[in-house]
C-alpha cells in the first residue's frame, strides 16, 4: 500500500511538502473497502439514501442498488441539519438497521461520523466513515480520524477552497492514516438555479495534485434529479474514481433529502449508461480482478 517517496522516477519530494501531495506516491494511492478498491482503475459507485429511516426503507433501498450494480450502500443514521427541528437521523439503532440491510445484500457500508465520540460505536458495522461538508475543518474529529485504520470519505466543505480541502485531508494522513478518499459535492457560490455548484475542475486537480481517491456526489452538488445523470458521467469523463448517489424508493415521503433523491429506475439508468462513458476514459466500473489463470481457463 505504501509506496516510496519518489517512485515511477522523478526527483524525491522536498522537505515540507504535504503528505497528500502526488509527489509522494506518484503511483496513486488504492483505497481497500471489503473487497473493492477505489483509485485503480475500476469505478466505484456508493449509493442509497440519505438518512435511514426504517428496515423496510433501507433493505428496500439496498436490494435495488446493489442489483443495479451499486458496489458500496450508503446512508446516514447522524444526520447534519441545518434546522435543529429536522429529522436528526435514527442514530445508533439506524447502524444495525444498515448493516443487517447491507450483509443481506453483500455490500460494504458509508455513513457519516458527526463527532469522535461515535468513532467506537460505527467502528464495528461500518466500512467507511464518512466526514460531512459541514464538518471539513472539524480539527479534532479529523485528527481522532487519523488513528483510526478505517477508509474515511472527506466531502469538501460548502464554501472550502481547494487548498482547504487538501490541508484536512491532510490532518488525517498526518495521524498515519493514509486511507482517505476525497469527496466533491458541489460548493455554495452566487449561483442559486442549483443547490451548489459542482467544481469538476477541482476533481481532475486533485487527481493531478494528490495521490487520493477522488470521487463526486451529484445529489448534494445540484440538489435535483434531473441533473444528477448528466453530472455523474461528466465526473465519470473528467477523471474521478466513483460517484455516491442518493436513492430513495419514495423521494415524496423522505424525512432527508428527497427533492434530490434518485428512484431505483433512475438510478439503474444511470448505471446502464455508465460504462459507455468510463470505455471513452479506458475505465470501467469497479469489478473483481480475476487472476489470470482463471481468466484463461474459461
Ligand atoms: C449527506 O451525504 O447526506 C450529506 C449530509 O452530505 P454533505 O455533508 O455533503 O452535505
Ligand atoms: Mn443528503
Amino acid at each position: 500500500m505504501s509506496g516510496k517517496p519518489g517512485e515511477e522516477g522523478g526527483s524525491p519530494p522536498r522537505e515540507g511538502t504535504p503528505r497528500v501531495a502526488r509527489a509522494w506516491k506518484p503511483q496513486g494511492t488504492r483505497v481497500r473497502v471489503g473487497q473493492v478498491e477505489l483509485g485503480g482503475p475500476g469505478f466505484v459507485v456508493m449509493a442509497g439514501p440519505c438518512a435511514v429511516e426504517g428496515m423496510e426503507q433501507t433493505e428496500h433501498t439496498a436490494s435495488a442498488v446493489a442489483a443495479a450494480g451499486a458496489h458500496i450502500l450508503r446512508g446516514g443514521v447522524f444526520k447534519p441539519r441545518t434546522s435543529p427541528y429536522s429529522f436528526q437521523g435514527m442514530g445508533e439503532p439506524g447502524l444495525r438497521v444498515l448493516a443487517e440491510a447491507a450483509r443481506k445484500v453483500g455490500l460494504p457500508i458509508v455513513s457519516e461520523v458527526m463527532e469522535s465520540t461515535q468513532i467506537p460505536l460505527m467502528e464495528d458495522s461500518v466500512d467507511v466513515l464518512q466526514v460531512g461538508a459541514r464538518n471539513m475543518q472539524n480539527f479534532p474529529l479529523l485528527r481522532a480520524l487519523g488513528k483510526t485504520r478505517k477508509p474515511v470519505l472527506l466531502k469538501r466543505g460548502l464554501a472550502a477552497t481547494f487548498q482547504e480541502w487538501l490541508l484536512a485531508a491532510e490532518y488525517v494522513l498526518d495521524g498515519g492514516n493514509e486511507q482517505v478518499i476525497l469527496c466533491e459535492r458541489g460548493i455554495r457560490t452566487f449561483e442559486t438555479a442549483t443547490r451548489n455548484t459542482l467544481d469538476l475542475a477541482a476533481v481532475a486537480l486533485a487527481k493531478q495534485r494528490t495521490h487520493l481517491p477522488v470521487i463526486v456526489d451529484p445529489s448534494h452538488a445540484t440538489g435535483e434529479p434531473d441533473l444528477i445523470q448528466p453530472m455523474a458521467l461528466a465526473a465519470a469523463a473528467a477523471g474521478a474514481d466513483g460517484l455516491i448517489i442518493e436513492v430513495h424508493p419514495r423521494p415524496e415521503q423522505a424525512l432527508c433529502d428527497g427533492q434530490q433523491a434518485l428512484t431505483p429506475e433512475r438510478f439503474q439508468h444511470l448505471m446502464r449508461r455508465l460504462p459507455g462513458v468510463l470505455a471513452a476514459v479506458d475505465r470501467h466500473l469497479w469489478r473483481p480482478e480475476f487472476p489470470a489463470h482463471v481468466v484463461g481457463a474459461r
